[in-house]
């Protein structure tokens, strides 16, 4: 198989950032994508419809794709106002909110400390089918960063699941077997994203030999037999696991630093690794419920009217190393095994 024709994909997880970085990030993900879930974590989280609507703005400002859409998140606190949220639904302003456990990640300092404190909005979120998207891992300095995303499961989300069993909730960038059996024996409300990068990297490839301050996200790359899980999971067709990037650029003094950033810029190779992952594991067949079905019907959208063609090449591909202005430089994610796909045109 040589050409492969699916319907257009969506990401359901990406960081615009702020600033000068909207300006390049949109167009290079609004190229790829029709919907994407755009993460409230900005230096100041969004709690508000007034936050919400200038933010949304200017990423539309930026978009290349007349059919893009941005579909925008609040940013959970323990403080966050239920009226607000009800309100900004209710007018289409607000997709999903966004539950990050306090101090777990980039801008995450206005997390939840107390996960009973947000049993309240959780309750009306229940009510009024509005989704939660979770960074699922516990923030505790006893807990060892390999172990965070099971404990997490296990001591906070089964608790918010047997309490509030319709809520539709979203585990976010999964990155263990742990997690990838829990979802498929959840209830059909539980289902998981899963990025690029987690597909194609283990803790080896991050720390062997030397470090990889690229490679370095949150949460952080497992062992190879969690990494193999995940492909197993996205790759077997089943509804319960579809693509968030969690494309995540740090300028590259902030990546390459004494103390790094965690995130991986991978927005512009994104869907061309992932029909490569597809294709090294014989599962063509399934790339498109994991590309552009899994998610709608997740979030109970359409599907995308428009189709991509995906052709795959004689050599392999070759990408820009950064995505660079006068006032930024980004690395671009760079798997290590060739892309021979590449997206030939769109048929809309
Ligand atoms: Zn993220």
């Amino acid at each position: 198989m040589s050409i492969l024709e699916i319907i257009k994909p969506d990401d359901w997880h990406v960081h615009f950032r702020e600033g000068d970085f909207i300006k390049s990030l949109v167009p290079e993900t609004s190229k790829l994508y029709n919907r994407v879930i755009v993460m409230p974590n900005l230096s100041n989280p969004i709690t508000s419809i007034a936050q919400i609507k200038k933010y949304k703005n200017e990423i539309l400002n930026n978009s290349v794709n007349k059919n893009f859409e941005p579909l925008m998140t609040f940013y959970l606190t323990e403080s966050l106002d239920v009226n607000e949220l009800i309100k900004a639904f209710k007018n289409n302003l607000v997709f999903a909110v966004k539950l990050y456990p306090s101090g777990a990640t980039t801008n995450s300092a206005k997390g939840v400390k107390n996960f009973k404190n947000i049993f309240p909005v959780l309750e009306k979120m229940s009510e009024k089918n509005i989704p939660l998207l979770i960074h699922g891992e516990v923030n505790d300095k006893k807990i060892d960063i390999f172990d965070r995303e099971k404990i997490f499961i296990e001591n906070e989300l089964i608790p918010i699941i047997e309490k509030f069993p319709f809520l539709k909730i979203t585990l976010e960038h999964i990155t263990t077997k742990f997690a990838v059996d829990f979802v498929e024996k959840s209830n059909s409300n539980i289902k998981a994203s899963i990025t690029p990068h987690h597909l194609i990297l283990n803790r080896t490839d991050l720390l062997e030999h030397k470090i990889k301050p690229h490679y370095y996200c949150l949460p952080i790359l497992k062992k190879e037999q969690d990494r193999k899980s995940l492909v197993a999971a996205a790759t077997s067709g089943s509804q319960n696991f579809f693509l968030g990037t969690d494309s995540a650029p740090h300028h590259i003094n902030d990546k390459e630093n004494e103390c790094g950033c965690a995130g991986v810029f991978n927005t512009i190779n994104s869907i061309q690794m992932i029909t490569q992952i597809f294709d090294n594991e014989n599962r063509l067949n399934n790339l498109e419920s994991f590309l552009s079905k899994n998610g709608p019907n997740h979030y109970s959208l359409p599907e995308n009217k428009d189709k991509i063609i995906l052709k795959k090449l004689s050599k392999p591909l070759k990408f820009n190393k950064y995505l660079e202005n006068n006032n930024y430089k980004i690395r671009i994610f760079n798997p290590p095994f060739p892309i021979y796909w590449d997206i030939k045109e769109e048929l809309i």
